[in-house]
């Protein structure tokens, strides 16, 4: 080493010193301790816990401390007054709702699409009045048809239409939340990136996005997925096992969603992060696990 260098390194190492005094390692302190304030809010769709009819399952739910109930959006309207009644002195609300809707928004069919207006906006009503987060949709899976063409035009559309759907469902107390798939099911919406863009093009507040931890195979990170949406347009989180959609935990170390986790918790996500899978084991024991599993990564993110 020649003088030169030793001065530099111990420059360098001076600096580093100084760092860890200076003010700004405390604020890295205080931003850590506030990231670990952030709770996890998990919530189930309603084939996931076990139970004979919807109280068992939620006594179940309720027993684990998960907060939240996704119902399906299909006859939701119907529903409203079961499921009121079930959460009734309870400490779970309703999440999201998942889809339940005929038709789709990018329908060439005016039939299908009108049928789609109609159903989708019983739901949003429905969500509403149960102070759902908001509504789950895709515009279209690839084996939706016919479709309108994938073209600039269709995507200027969509943008009007779920503007006057995010319009309706504000006026409702509730949303409506883009699902990003991956290209298999859903080629034009794969990211989480994706389904942020239509909805901040969409210009209305009641339009958001969501991200899906199976879903998220196309993306390169889900640090970077979870920040593309940002407070301002994530709305609910899905999770499941990443290898088969299974119970988290049920694939090993596949499952894996620390560095998701960290997003949500440098952002201060307030929402939820809900179960959407299947089991191959005895859910009395595969579903508890989960759970254990979520919330000792959520404290490692
Ligand atoms: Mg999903």
């Amino acid at each position: 080493m020649n003088r030169k260098q030793f001065f530099q390194r111990s420059f360098a190492g001076m600096a580093a010193l100084a760092a860890t005094a200076s003010p700004f390692g405390f604020a890295s302190c205080a931003a850590k301790k506030e990231k670990n304030n952030v709770p996890l809010n998990l919530s189930f769709q309603e084939g996931i816990a076990p139970g004979e009819n919807l109280n068992e399952k939620l006594d179940f739910m309720e027993k684990l401390g998960i907060v939240g109930f996704e119902p399906n959006g299909r006859n939701l309207a119907n529903r409203v007054k079961e499921i009121q009644d079930a959460l009734k002195n309870r400490n779970i609300k309703v999440s999201a709702i998942c889809a339940g809707f005929r038709g789709f928004i990018l329908a060439e069919d005016p039939a299908v699409k009108a049928e789609f207006d109609t159903t989708m906006r019983e739901i949003v009503a429905a969500a509403g009045e149960l102070g759902s987060v908001g509504v789950i949709m895709v515009p279209a899976f690839n084996g939706q048809k016919p479709c309108l063409p994938h073209t600039m035009e269709t995507r200027e559309y969509l943008c009007e239409q779920l503007h006057e759907l995010g319009e309706y469902a504000l006026k409702c107390g509730t949303t409506v939340i883009l699902e990003p798939l991956n290209r298999r099911e859903c080629f034009y919406m794969r990211l989480v990136a994706d389904g942020a863009a239509i909805a901040r093009d969409a210009k209305s507040e009641g339009v958001k996005v969501m991200g899906d931890f199976w879903h998220m195979q196309e993306e390169t990170s889900d640090y970077g997925a979870f920040w593309s949406a940002g407070t301002k347009y994530l709305q609910h989180v899905h999770i499941a096992s990443r290898g088969r959609r299974i119970m988290p935990g049920e694939d090993g170390d596949l499952d894996n969603y620390v560095d998701g986790f960290r997003a949500l918790k440098e952002m201060k996500y307030d929402k939820y992060v809900c179960f959407e899978c299947g089991t191959k084991g005895d859910r009395n024991v595969t579903v508890p696990a989960a759970v254990e599993l979520l919330r000792a990564q959520w404290e490692q993110a």
